[in-house]
C-alpha cells in the first residue's frame, strides 16, 4: 500500500456511497453542522462538569445564536424533548447533535415523560413507561462473546455457507475436550493446516485477557478459567494490511425496529490500526499486542500511535478513507460494501430470536412500555480476500468524542478527536432524525411512503445515497442539515434475506407457550402444552419420551451456568430440542428443511387450534351479543368481537400459506 499522503480527493463513483458526510478539507462555513457546532463547542471550552459536562449546561436546547423559533415566524412544531441524565460517556456527542437538531434536552431528567430516553448503557430504568428508549433490554447479554458465538452457531448449522463469516469458535470451559478433538482431527486430515487461535475472555472489552496460542494444550486453565469462561477462535492470519498494519473496522448499525425489523447502516465508519507492522502469527510474536489486537485502548500506549488530525492518516481512520485507497488501487469498493451489508444483516437475523425472548420479558406485550431502538459496533476485519470477517458486536460502542494525549510524562489533556467527531456525531444525530417521534407520526399516517422494499432478488446492494422518497419525507424538518448518514437495508433488501429468518418463527413458538408473561424459560407444563398442541405426541413418541427429552436438554443447559435465577428450559435448549424433533420427525431433509418443515407444521396445528377456539369464543360472544342487543337495540360490534375478527383473517392467512406451501 502507498503512504496515506497519495489518496486522491475525489474517489470513483463506487466510492461516493461511502464518503463521509462533509468533507475535512471544506473551509469552516461550509462545513456540515457536525463540524462547526463541535468546534463552537470547543471554543466555548470545559464547563463545571469536566470532560462529559463540556459545552453549556442544557444548553442543548438552543443551536448557537438562535432563539430557538423557526425563522420567518413559521408556526413551531412543539421540540422533541429527551432525556440526557444517564448518557454517560455519550453526553458530548449526543449534546452536539441535540443542538443541530433543536430539540430539547433535560440533562437532569424530568418528571413529566420525555420523548426519547438516551440511556449511555443498558435499557433497565423502572420509571420508563412510554416513549422511546435507545437500549433494547437483553442487547448487552446477547452480544456477549458467547451468547454471540451460539447465536451465530445455530445459524451455522442451518446455513454453513450464508454464515461463514464467522470464525470457528469454541465455547469454553464447556467445549475444551471437543475443541481438542477437532483441531486433532483437523490436523490429521490436513498436516499443513497450522492453525493460530485466539482466545477471548467472555464478557471482556478492549483486549482485556485476550491471548493467541498456537495448540489447544496451550490454553491457560490456571487462574480461573472456570470463573471466566471465554470464546476460543480461529485467528484470522491473513488480514489485508494498510501500511503494513493490520486494521479492523468499527461499523455503526442502528436496529430502529425489532417488530418489524428495520436495520440501518451509517455510511461510515472508523478503522482502528495496529502500531506494529504485521507478521503471520508464530511462537516468537504471538505476544505482540500492537501487532495483532488493533484495539484503540491497547495501541494508544504504544509509542508509535499517530493521533489522527485528519480522517485520511493516523492510528485511528475514517473506513471511507480505506475505500477511497482501495479504489485507487482498481479495488471493487461496491462489492466490499455490498459484503459488508450483508455480514450485517445476517448478524442482527441471528441476534433477533433470543432478543425477542427477553424484549417480551422486560416489556409484556398489552403492558405500557417505551419501544427501543439501539445504535450498535459491528467490528469487522477484512480478509487480505477483501472478505470480511465479523469479529463482534458492541452493544455500547464507544461515542466518545475526545481522548486523553499525554503533554509530558504523566500529564494527560483531553481533547478533541476530529475522526470520532466526524463520525460519531453524524451517527447519534441522525438516529435521533431517524427515530423522530413526529416523522413517525406522520409515518404512521402514510407508511407507503417511507419504505422501499427492493424487488431484485440478486441486486448487489449499498449503502448509497437515501431513497427519494425516504429524503423527500424528511426534508422539512431537517432543513440545513446533511442527508442522512444512516441508510436502510432492512426491508430494502429484505427478499435476499428473509429465508434466513426460521430461528425467528422458533422463537414465536417459544414466547406463546412461555404462558406467564415476563419470563424467559419454558416449564414441563408449557413444554408438554406446545407437544400436543402442535401435535408432536404419537405412538412412536410418547409424551413420556417428551418429558424426557425436556429433562435431558434442560438439565444440560442449566448446567452450564448461564442463567440459574430461573429454573426451565431456557430458550437456546428450546432450540436444541426444536432441531431435535425436527431431525426425527423429517428424516431424510437437510437441517434447515427438516427445521422449515416442523415450524409449517407447528403453526398450522396451531392456526388450527385458534380457528377452533375463535369458533366457540364467535359462538360465545355471539350469544352474548345476542341477549345484550335484546336488552339494548342496536348496540355496535363488541371490542372483543372485532379482535376476534382480525385475528381470524390472520388465522385464515396463514391457513393459506401453508396450505399453497404443501
Ligand atoms: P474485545 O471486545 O476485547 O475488543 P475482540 O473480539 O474485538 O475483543 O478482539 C480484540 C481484537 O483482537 C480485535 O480488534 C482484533 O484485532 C483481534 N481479533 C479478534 N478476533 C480475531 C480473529 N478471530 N482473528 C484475528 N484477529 C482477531
Amino acid at each position: 500500500m502507498e503512504p496515506a499522503g497519495a489518496l486522491p480527493r475525489s474517489c470513483s463513483p463506487a466510492l461516493e456511497a461511502a464518503e463521509p458526510p462533509g468533507s475535512p478539507a471544506l473551509p469552516a462555513e461550509e462545513r456540515p453542522p457536525a463540524a462547526a457546532a463541535a468546534q463552537e463547542a470547543r471554543r466555548r471550552g470545559p464547563g463545571p462538569q469536566g470532560p462529559a459536562g463540556r459545552g453549556t449546561r442544557g444548553g442543548g436546547g438552543r443551536a448557537p445564536g438562535r432563539r430557538g423559533g423557526e425563522p420567518g415566524g413559521r408556526a413551531r412544531r412543539p421540540r422533541v424533548t429527551v432525556d440526557s441524565s444517564k448518557a454517560k460517556t455519550s453526553l458530548e456527542a449526543l449534546k452536539i447533535s441535540l443542538r443541530q437538531l433543536r430539540w430539547k434536552e433535560f440533562p437532569f431528567g424530568r418528571r413529566l415523560p420525555c420523548d426519547i430516553y438516551w440511556h449511555g448503557v443498558s435499557f433497565h430504568d423502572n420509571d420508563i413507561f412510554s416513549g422511546q428508549v435507545n437500549k433494547f433490554p437483553g442487547m448487552t447479554e446477547m452480544v456477549r462473546k458467547i451468547t454471540l458465538s451460539r447465536a451465530v452457531r445455530t445459524m451455522q448449522y442451518l446455513f454453513p455457507l450464508e454464515y461463514n463469516f464467522y470464525p470457528r469458535s469454541w465455547i469454553l470451559p464447556d467445549e475444551s475436550s471437543f475443541f481438542e478433538k477437532e483441531v486433532r482431527m483437523m490436523k490429521d486430515r490436513d498436516p499443513s493446516w497450522k492453525p493460530t487461535f485466539i482466545v477471548k475472555p467472555d464478557g471482556g472489552c478492549q483486549g482485556d485477557g485476550i491471548y493467541l496460542i498456537k495448540d489447544p494444550s496451550d490454553i491457560r486453565l490456571t487462574g480461573g478459567l472456570q470463573s471466566r469462561p471465554a470464546v476460543v477462535q480461529e485467528y484470522i492470519c491473513k488480514p489485508l494490511l494498510v501500511d503494513k498494519l493490520k486494521f479492523d473496522i468499527r461499523l455503526y448499525v442502528l436496529l430502529k425496529s425489532l417488530e418489524p425489523l428495520e436495520i440501518y447502516i451509517a455510511k461510515d465508519g472508523l478503522s482502528r490500526f495496529c502500531t506494529e507492522p504485521y507478521q503471520e502469527p508464530t511462537l516468537k510474536n504471538l505476544h505482540q499486542v500492537f501487532m495483532h489486537l488493533t484495539n484503540y485502548s491497547l495501541n494508544i500506549h504504544s509509542g508509535n500511535f499517530i493521533h489522527s488530525d485528519n480522517v485520511n492518516t493516523g492510528s485511528k481512520r475514517t473506513f471511507s478513507s480505506i475505500l477511497c485507497r482501495l479504489s485507487s488501487k482498481g479495488v471493487d469498493v461496491k462489492k466490499v460494501w455490498s459484503d459488508i451489508i450483508s455480514l450485517v444483516i445476517k448478524t442482527i437475523i441471528a441476534l433477533t430470536p433470543e432478543l425477542k425472548v427477553y424484549y417480551q420479558s422486560d416489556i409484556p406485550a398489552g403492558k405500557p412500555g417505551p419501544t427501543c431502538f439501539q445504535i450498535l459496533g459491528f467490528d469487522i476485519l477484512l480478509m487480505k480476500n477483501l472478505k470480511p470477517m465479523l469479529l463482534e458486536v458492541n452493544a455500547n460502542p464507544s461515542m466518545r468524542i475526545e481522548h486523553e494525549q499525554e503533554l509530558s510524562p504523566g500529564v494527560f489533556e483531553i481533547v478533541p478527536s476530529p475522526v470520532d467527531e466526524e463520525v460519531k456525531v453524524a451517527v447519534i444525530r441522525d438516529t435521533l432524525r431517524l427515530v423522530d417521534p413526529q416523522k413517525q407520526k406522520k409515518k404512521d399516517i402514510q407508511p407507503q411512503t417511507l419504505e422501499h422494499v427492493s424487488d431484485t432478488k440478486e441486486e448487489q446492494m449499498d449503502a448509497g445515497p437515501p431513497d427519494g422518497l425516504e429524503h423527500d419525507a424528511n426534508r422539512n424538518a431537517d432543513a440545513g442539515l446533511p442527508s442522512l448518514c444512516l441508510k436502510q437495508v432492512f426491508p430494502k433488501y429484505a427478499k435476499q434475506f428473509n429465508y434466513l429468518r426460521l430461528v425467528d418463527r422458533v422463537a414465536a413458538l417459544f414466547i406463546r407457550f412461555l404462558g406467564v408473561k415476563g419470563t424467559t424459560k419454558l416449564g414441563p407444563t408449557g413444554f408438554r402444552t406446545f407437544i400436543r398442541n402442535c401435535k408432536l405426541s404419537n405412538s412412536n413418541f410418547s409424551m413420556a419420551s417428551v418429558d424426557i427429552l425436556y429433562i435431558d436438554i434442560t438439565r444440560r443447559w442449566n448446567s452450564m451456568g448461564i442463567d440459574h435465577k430461573e429454573s426451565g428450559m431456557c430458550w437456546q435448549a428450546f432450540v436444541e430440542a426444536f432441531f431435535c424433533l425436527a431431525q426425527k420427525k423429517y428424516k431424510s431433509l437437510p437441517l434447515h428443511e427438516q427445521v422449515a418443515s416442523l415450524i409449517d407444521f407447528c403453526e398450522y396445528h396451531l392456526a388450527v387450534l385458534d380457528e377452533k377456539r375463535l369458533v366457540c369464543g364467535r359462538g360465545i360472544v355471539e350469544r352474548r351479543n345476542a341477549l345484550v342487543t335484546c336488552q339494548t337495540d342496536g348496540l355496535q360490534l363488541t371490542p372483543a368481537a372485532h379482535t376476534s375478527l382480525l385475528n381470524s383473517m390472520a388465522t385464515a392467512n396463514k391457513l393459506a400459506d401453508y396450505r399453497n406451501h404443501q
